[in-house]
């Protein structure tokens, strides 16, 4: 099967590299060769914002998770995974890092939520091939992906792509100055829904 659609290398880096950071080099490795992904041991993706990482290797990087360590592994895991590819990102995308700060630099925590949440969605829609919309109701704001490399070909009864809900965790955590948001993925393609759907609590935590 041909891929279609891709993830910039720098971010098959960095999940790898995350992974590899909390499964330590044997972990990764296991890890790698359980989802027939070998050719990536001692040779990950380069540091650059090609568009080449398939989405099908992010799905089977986060099955593999599963499979090794359970829901609960994986989900941790890759929360974590998260968190560290989007600060990753950030410091390699310079100018994006700035523009968003310009961009929020100003309002409520509400007004500047939904800043970054729409110049997050136009950075991802630019640099990969998922495709992310925003919506909003009165309490809640929705993360919408279309086409989810997460989950790209796999079946589930639960939602599965927490990488997303770390990204997410990360980003909000940074727009606001720390501020702790509730975060969920509540549709998940993986389980027979259209669209992968977070939803982000307009209540933050703290
Ligand atoms: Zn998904």
């Amino acid at each position: 099967m041909t891929d279609q659609y891709f993830y910039p290398n720098i971010w098959g880096r960095s999940i790898l590299t995350s992974a590899e950071e909390i499964l330590g080099a044997r972990g990764i490795n296991a890890l790698l060769n359980l989802v027939g992904l070998s050719d990536y041991i001692g040779n990950f993706p380069p540091d650059d914002i090609q568009k080449a990482f398939p989405f099908s290797h992010v799905a089977k990087l986060q099955q593999g998770l599963y499979d090794m360590y359970g829901s609960k592994g994986a989900r941790v895991f890759a929360i974590r995974g998260g968190e560290e590819t989007f600060q990753h990102s950030l410091n390699k995308y310079d100018k994006v890092q700035k523009a968003a700060q310009a961009a929020m630099s100003i309002g409520s925590t509400e007004t500047r939520v939904k800043l970054g949440l729409n110049f997050f969605s136009k950075f991802f829609n630019a640099v990969s091939d998922q495709v992310v919309r925003i919506d909003e109701d009165d309490k809640n704001w929705y993360w919408i992906i279309e086409h989810c490399p997460m989950c790209w070909e796999r079946k589930a009864d639960e939602p599965v792509c927490h990488l997303g809900v770390g990204v997410l965790n990360a980003a909000s955590q940074w727009a606001t100055g720390g501020k702790k948001f509730r975060i969920q993925e509540t549709s998940c393609t993986a389980m027979g829904d259209e669209d992968c759907i977070y939803t982000i609590s307009k209540q933050f935590v703290d």
